[in-house]
């Protein structure tokens, strides 16, 4: 029995403590949480009914999780098995909201970290959404389009039973696109007989919201803007590299070149790119084509442009920049890469994927004093836009490019306000870490108690 009394640095350790204890295998999801634990101490100082109402014991409990069986078959008529789950994290704030993950890495521990993230994510942006996340280990990559239907088909044949307008929201996240989106849409619409935006991430003519491809990206680019407003600086001239090359790292890529910086170096599943005369918006679509179309490997590009480098299984953090911008997966950026990034003169990272730096290279960044956000702040344009899709959906209207691009900078300008101004209240200004937890959890903290016990 924990004593709430106590003072908040005891009561925090013997919460990890218990904390750990409880979910053991469960790495990913520890590092989320101890993430977060360690920057709140200065809000439970100030107001200690967080501890009495046992707040951080109840926000690391999955309001629900669903797992289950996906069977499917392959073009060859042979029988797979995959697993499927929703981790539906926390409501207080709006239905649970967050993406669909296909992966072979998916596990009930990756998806309880990115719903957990992905509350504190939606908390930000300002907008009325719950948290939550899914997935399964089921990978896209190899597949013919008919497999892939087949299996988003068998997923949504119980799904659909948990999902809905007003309940629980799915979109898109790694290995699950606007193709993925559309099967699981039609299965859904053909078992409930409904049609209502219970997805995001659709395509435009059907539902989807304009921009919403481009969301994740262009909030990343954006956010890093505001970051360097703050040093009285600007993007335009900067060395940029990103490491993904999926949704988020493309539309990175073309929003920084189109505000004047200059991207060397990305990377994908079988090495990276080294184009020392940038990115242009023929290269970019080329690429756009390579990778979302014909879903090539990067290989191809230095067939393409010759004068650029591939260097096999290489990741880009050792190529000199000024920015870095990880958009690939949780923990792709140790310590030893910060430090590399760091001697090589890079001033900010921005992550546009979820949990992309280990602790150690938080750590690094934060001790070098460059601008560093996490990507629960930062990568928060794609949900964002998705609660606009959600907004257009049920006035049933559709807004242009511009408008939802205006709304977008707007809800970026407004997290990276929140993050300082919260940073600085409770004593750590400058810190996007901190301020990100702070203001993510005070909201979703208040309306849980507001809400009672449930
Ligand atoms: N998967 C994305 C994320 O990590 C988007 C979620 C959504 O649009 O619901 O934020």
């Amino acid at each position: 029995m924990l004593n709430t009394t106590m003072n908040t640095q005891t009561y925090l350790s013997d919460f990890l403590t218990i904390f750990r204890r409880k979910n053991a295998a469960q790495h990913v999801f520890i590092q989320a949480v101890e993430e977060v634990v360690r920057t709140l101490a200065p809000v439970l100082d100030k107001k200690p009914q967080y501890i009495k109402e046992r707040i951080l014991e109840r926000m690391v409990e999955p309001e629900r999780m669903i797992a289950f069986r996906v069977p499917w078959k392959d073009d060859n008529g042979e029988i797979h098995v995959n697993r499927g789950f929703r981790v539906q994290f926390n409501s207080a704030l709006g239905p649970y909201k967050g993406g669909i993950r296909f992966h072979e890495s998916v596990t009930a521990d990756s998806l309880k970290f990115l719903a957990f993230e992905q509350t504190f994510k939606n908390s930000l942006t300002t907008l009325p959404l719950g948290g939550g996340k899914g997935g399964s280990d089921f990978d896209t990559r190899g597949k013919s389009a008919d497999e892939v239907m087949r299996f988003c088909h068998s997923f949504i044949n119980e799904l659909y039973h948990h999902i809905g307008y007003h309940t629980d929201i799915p979109a898109g996240d790694l290995g699950c696109g606007a193709r993925e989106i559309g099967y699981m849409f039609g299965q859904y619409k053909k078992l409930t007989n409904d049609f209502t935006g219970a997805f995001t991430g659709k395509k435009p003519n059907w539902g989807g919201s304009l921009l919403r491809p481009e969301a994740t990206g262009y909030g990343v680019a954006y956010f890093a803007q505001n970051m360097l407003a703050t040093r009285k600086d600007e993007l335009k001239g900067k060395t940029c590299v990103i490491s993904g090359t999926g949704n988020v790292g493309i539309y990175t890529m073309e929003k920084l070149t189109q505000l004047g910086a200059n991207v060397v170096g990305f990377m994908d599943y079988d090495g990276s790119v080294y184009d020392k005369e940038g990115i242009n918006a023929e290269k970019l679509a080329y690429l756009k084509d390579l990778v979302f179309v014909r879903r090539g490997s990067l290989k191809e590009y230095v067939q393409k442009y010759p004068h650029a480098h591939f260097r096999p299984g290489q990741k880009t953090w050792d190529i000199a920049c000024d920015c870095a911008f990880p958009t690939a997966c949780e923990n792709e950026l140790d310590g030893a890469a910060a430090n590399t990034l760091l001697k090589n003169g890079c001033r900010l990272v921005c992550e546009g994927a979820n949990m992309p730096s280990t602790p150690e290279a938080v750590q690094a960044f934060q001790q070098a004093g460059i601008l560093y956000s996490p990507g629960k702040a930062s990568n928060a344009g794609g949900v964002a836009v998705s609660g606009l899709e959600m907004t257009q959906n049920s006035m049933r209207v559709y807004w242009s490019r511009e408008e939802v691009d205006a709304y977008l900078q707007r809800i970026m300008a407004s997290i990276h306000t929140s993050c300082l101004q919260y940073a600085a209240e409770f004593a750590r200004p400058g810190d996007y870490v901190a301020g990100a937890n702070i203001a993510g959890f005070l909201k979703v903290a208040d309306a849980m108690i507001d809400q009672g016990l449930v």
